[in-house]
Formats: C-alpha cells, sequence, structure tokens
C-alpha cells in the first residue's frame, strides 16, 4: 500500500469512527476533529473540554484516561502525544457507566426495606474511620433491634412480618436527618450512622426518640401490632480503626441494653468486651466439660423433723474444670440453659443420680433440680422414665425441684409433661419459693409435694420478723394444701429452733449437712440413723 493510500485509509477510518476523535496542538489549537467529536459536543466549544483536560501539561506522559461528564454524558478519554500535537480519543461509556453505577448501588441496598444494607454501612464507617481528624469524636453507630418481632413474624406470618419491617424502616427514615446513613443489617436489626454531631448525647437523643416512635402501634391489614425497640450505641471514639469492630461494640451494647428490662439504650463501654470474652471462654470449657468427665453430684441431706431422720438427699452439680478454680452452679447452669447444653447436662444428672440414689436404702429418696428450659423439650419425660428404668429406681424415689419459672409456660407444656410423670410415682416438689412471684395459683395448678422455701427467709430468720412471718405463712400453707414444706439452708441451732417453731417439716442446710459426695453418702445415712441432726452435722463436716 502506498503511503497515499494508507493516508486516505486512516482519514476515512478517522472521519467514520464512532469514537470522538481529534487532533489538538499543544497551544490548544484544535487542528481537527470528525463528526462523532462534533456530535459528542454538539454545542458546547471543545475549548471548555480542553480547558478541563488541560491537554498542554500532559507533555510526554500523555497515558492518562480520566471520565468526564461532558453536556450530560459520561466520557472516558484517551489522550496519545501524536507529533505535531495530541490525538484526542473520546468514548461515550454513559450506558455502561450507568450500569454499573445501578449495579454499585443495588449490591448495597436491602431489597426488602430499600434501606442500605450491610454492606454500605460497613464501607461508610470504614470511611468515616480513616478520617483522624479531631471531627472523628462526632460519629457514633447505632444498632437497633425490636422486641417481640419474631413473635409477631410466627403468630402472623412472614408477610405481616416483612410489612412491619417496611413500616419501622419508614419511620426510622423519618426520624434521622439526611446525611445519616441508614440500614437494615439482617432480620429486624437496624443500623444508623450519625455523623457530625456532639456525641454521645446526640446519639441518646436519637436513640430516645426511636425508642418512641418505634414503639407507636402499627396497623397492618386490620391488626394492631406492637413492638418495641432498642439501641445500642457505639461512638466512633480514636484508636478504633476496624468497621466490623464498631458492629461488634454497637452490638455489645445491644445486648446489655435487651439485658437490661428497664433499658431503653445502652452505650459500649470496654468493659462490655471483657465479659464477653470471658462468657464466651467459659462457654467453650463448658461445651467440653461433659464430654471430658468434669462433672460430678453431690448430695445434701434432707431431715425429716417429726421422724428425727434423714429421708432424702438433693443432688447438686459440680463441676471439676482442671484449668479453672470452681465454677459455682448459679454462674455456669444460667450459661447452660441460654445455649441450650441444659439438656444434655440435666439428662447426665439424671441418669446418675438415679443410678446413686438406686445403691442406697429403700426408703431414701434423691431430688434432682430441672430447670424450666429442660421442660421446653417433650422428651424430658422419656428421658426421665429411661433414667429410672436404666437404673432400676423406683419411681416414688425420684423428687423433680423445679422452680416457678416452669409453671410460667403459657402453652402448658411444662404442666403436662409434670402430670404424666406424677401419674407414674415421680415426686414434685416448687424450689425457692417465695423469691419469684410466688403466686398462689401455681400451689393450686398443681399437686405438689413439697414446698421449699428459700434460704433468704430462713437464714433471715433471726433478724426480721418479717421473714420469720413468711416462713410461717408458707408452713401453715403447706400444712392445709397436704404438702411438706423444706426450709433451705439451716445453718445454726437457732435457725433450727425457729424452722421448727415455725411448722416446717423438713429442713436441708449446712447443719444438718454440706453435700457430700457419692462415695459418703452410705456411710452418713447408717450414722444419721442413730443420732440425732446437730452429732450428724459433726460428723458431715469430715466431707
Ligand atoms: P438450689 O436447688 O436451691 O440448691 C440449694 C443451694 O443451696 C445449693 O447451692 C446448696 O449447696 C446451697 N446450700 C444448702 N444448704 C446451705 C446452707 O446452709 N447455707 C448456704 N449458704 N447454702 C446452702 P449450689 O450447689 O451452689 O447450687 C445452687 C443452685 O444451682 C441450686 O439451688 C440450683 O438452682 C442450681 N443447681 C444445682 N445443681 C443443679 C442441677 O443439677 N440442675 C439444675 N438445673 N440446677 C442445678
Ligand atoms: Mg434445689
Ligand atoms: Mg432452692
Amino acid at each position: 500500500m502506498s503511503s497515499k493510500q494508507a493516508a486516505e485509509l486512516a482519514l476515512s477510518v478517522f472521519a467514520t469512527s464512532d469514537a470522538g476523535l481529534a487532533m489538538i496542538a499543544p497551544d490548544d489549537r484544535v487542528l481537527m476533529t470528525n463528526p462523532a467529536f462534533e456530535r459528542l459536543f454538539g454545542g458546547a466549544p471543545p475549548s471548555e473540554l480542553l480547558a478541563r483536560l488541560q491537554i498542554a501539561s500532559w507533555g510526554e506522559a500523555a497515558h492518562q484516561e480520566p471520565v468526564l461528564t461532558v453536556n450530560g454524558r459520561t466520557l472516558r478519554i484517551k489522550v496519545m502525544a501524536l507529533p505535531p500535537g495530541y490525538f484526542v480519543n473520546c468514548e461515550d461509556i454513559t450506558d455502561q457507566f450507568d450500569r454499573s453505577a445501578r449495579e454499585a448501588k443495588l449490591a448495597r441496598t436491602d431489597r426488602l426495606t430499600e434501606l442500605g444494607n450491610r454492606q454500605l454501612l460497613r464501607e461508610r464507617l470504614q470511611a468515616l474511620l480513616h478520617d483522624s481528624g479531631p471531627g472523628r469524636d462526632s460519629h457514633a453507630l447505632l444498632t437497633i433491634d425490636l422486641d417481640r418481632f419474631k413473635a409477631v413474624n410466627d403468630a402472623l406470618g412472614r408477610n405481616i412480618g416483612d410489612a412491619l419491617l417496611c413500616l419501622v424502616a419508614r419511620r426510622i427514615r423519618a426520624t434521622v436527618s439526611d446525611q445519616d446513613v441508614i440500614a437494615r443489617l439482617y432480620g429486624d436489626q437496624f443500623g444508623i450512622i450519625q455523623s457530625n454531631r456532639p456525641q454521645p448525647a446526640s446519639a441518646i437523643a436519637l436513640a430516645q426518640r426511636l425508642r418512641d416512635l418505634l414503639s407507636r402501634p402499627y396497623m397492618l391489614e386490620g391488626q394492631l401490632i406492637e413492638v418495641s425497640a432498642r439501641v445500642g450505641i457505639a461512638p466512633l471514639t480514636q484508636g478504633t480503626t476496624d468497621a466490623d469492630q464498631v458492629i461488634k461494640n454497637a452490638d455489645l451494647a445491644l445486648n446489655r441494653a435487651k439485658q437490661d428490662r428497664a433499658a431503653d439504650y445502652c452505650i459500649f463501654e470496654s468493659s462490655m468486651d471483657q465479659t464477653m470474652r470471658a462468657r464466651r471462654a467459659l462457654e467453650t470449657d463448658l461445651r467440653r466439660a461433659l464430654a471430658l468427665r468434669e462433672f460430678a453430684l453431690v448430695y445434701q441431706p434432707q431431715f425429716d423433723l417429726q421422724s428425727g431422720r434423714v429421708t432424702g438427699l438433693e443432688a447438686l452439680l459440680r463441676w471439676n474444670s482442671p484449668t479453672r478454680s470452681p465454677v459455682s452452679p448459679m454462674e455456669f447452669i444460667p450459661l447452660a440453659e441460654e445455649t441450650g447444653m441444659i439438656s444434655l447436662i440435666g439428662e447426665w444428672v439424671l441418669r446418675t443420680a438415679c443410678r446413686d440414689a438406686a445403691a442406697w436404702p429403700d426408703d431414701i429418696t434423691v431430688a434432682v433440680n430441672v430447670s424450666a428450659v429442660q421442660f421446653a423439650n417433650r422428651a424430658l419425660s422419656t428421658t426421665v422414665l429411661s433414667a429410672l428404668a436404666d437404673s432400676g429406681l423406683d419411681p416414688r424415689r425420684l423428687e423433680l425441684e423445679i422452680t416457678e419459672s416452669v409453671m410460667l409456660d403459657a402453652r402448658g407444656t411444662a404442666l403436662g409433661v409434670l402430670q404424666r410423670l406424677r401419674a407414674t410415682g415421680v415426686r414434685v416438689s416448687l424450689d425457692d419459693f417465695g423469691t419469684g412471684y410466688s403466686s398462689l395459683g401455681y400451689l393450686r395448678s398443681f399437686p405438689f409435694d413439697k414446698i421449699k422455701i428459700d434460704q433468704s427467709f430462713v437464714r433471715g430468720t433471726s433478724e426480721d420478723p418479717g421473714n420469720r412471718a413468711i416462713v410461717r405463712a408458707i408452713a401453715s400453707l403447706g400444712q392445709n394444701l397436704g404438702m411438706a414444706t423444706v426450709a433451705e439452708g439451716v445453718e445454726t441451732t437457732e435457725h433450727m429452733e425457729r424452722i421448727s417453731t415455725a411448722g416446717c417439716t423438713h429442713v436441708q442446710g449446712y447443719l444438718i449437712s454440706r453435700p457430700l459426695p457419692p462415695e459418703q453418702v452410705i456411710a452418713f445415712l447408717a450414722v444419721s440413723k442413730t443420732a440425732p441432726p446437730t452429732s450428724v452435722s459433726d460428723r458431715s463436716k469430715v466431707a
């Protein structure tokens, strides 16, 4: 091809290209443009474009590809040094650009509520955290969780649940300012980044407004729905650099607010993180404890004041961890209940206690504490019956100790389980009576065999006449209902005297005996048959 032919070809490509092409002199004079270039810039003088591009300053380094918006179009511009000037190629990427902008927006939007989503919240947080200026202290993250949302969702169905979330989103949007970022994090949890305000005062004010507005009733498909909201606040103080950490901090504060019935909101403090870590470590160890055989039972005698004999023993769980100092059941049982581990642990307790008791004299009972969470599982009665069958223990020698919280279950599952078990001969005691709701209705709704009066009343009998009156009242209530009454926590002879005058039928406490390891129970029972309670307690000091 001759050079003339090549030049003609280049010219026709130049003239017909879809891209806007131009040759520009180093002094910004336009030497040559193609029709696409003129179409692109329409009435806009190329001088304006040139001013924005500042071609003269590009020199030899003309390799960048800036994206500019001119006349509402998005253009990617390539500039190439081509002596005697510059060759400019403008590509219209408006459609492509809009699509990716749309996709980016969609990826950061919560489809249900059309608020932002977790990704958006994280990115905006991260951007604020990069800013190390004095303004850093003027931002805070708030996380919001609805109380009772799950109940609404379960009872009224997902569609109503979703519609409720949209209404909540709308109320949140109406509460915050335009510059704040709102997102739905998951389920019924929302997040707000509040920026450029005095903190934490502004976040607290917002939390109170949210709490107020979100707990007003909602009307959905003719139903009036009430939920309320709790708020966790994490200020973006200096020193935090990680968005996920801030989200976690707000969640910790939110959890604290949920635990405290009276709190609408809670502000994160670093001690919460430590408490949470300690709890998680305890949980990890507890999960292993059953498999590693770190649990043991001890047995505390119950003394019958009428016959002057020990009639039964209560099984109490101990956790002998090789790495921890002794952990009280008051600390690890609630954790086991929250995590659901109590079902497995409770089954171990039942089976072990029945097996141990089967070796005791025939007239001695064993009492086992069963927590409310265990009753949520219908398999509990099967477990009890199987523990009895495997050990060969007579059902009449097993007593289940339950607390009032068991009776609070509205569906009556627990009551059904208790009735079924009682029909087989198993006995049922009401533990810690006097501390909870102490509703007399519970005493009527189930024929308990025993009422155990909480130790706080028993130990308080010496100082407080009120306590004495309560013990007396419960004892006479038991007498009238045909239920035995056990005073717990009897430590001194003085307690013992007051308890027996009050009319209780049984006592349990350090005065009779501390809880005993299983291997000492039989010997203890042999001695107690022949000795009065105080000498029994002398004997128990060995344990
Ligand atoms: P509880 O069922 O009311 O058990 C009585 C608690 O009082 C036991 O504490 C016992 O050691 C203690 N105690 C007995 N006599 C005296 C006394 O004279 N003075 C004092 N100061 N304390 C006395 P422990 O063993 O620490 O158990 C605490 C609670 O943990 C129990 O209260 C029970 O609610 C729960 N628990 C223990 N073992 C189990 C179990 O196997 N399953 C379940 N679900 N809960 C258990
Ligand atoms: Mg008990
Ligand atoms: Mg008790």
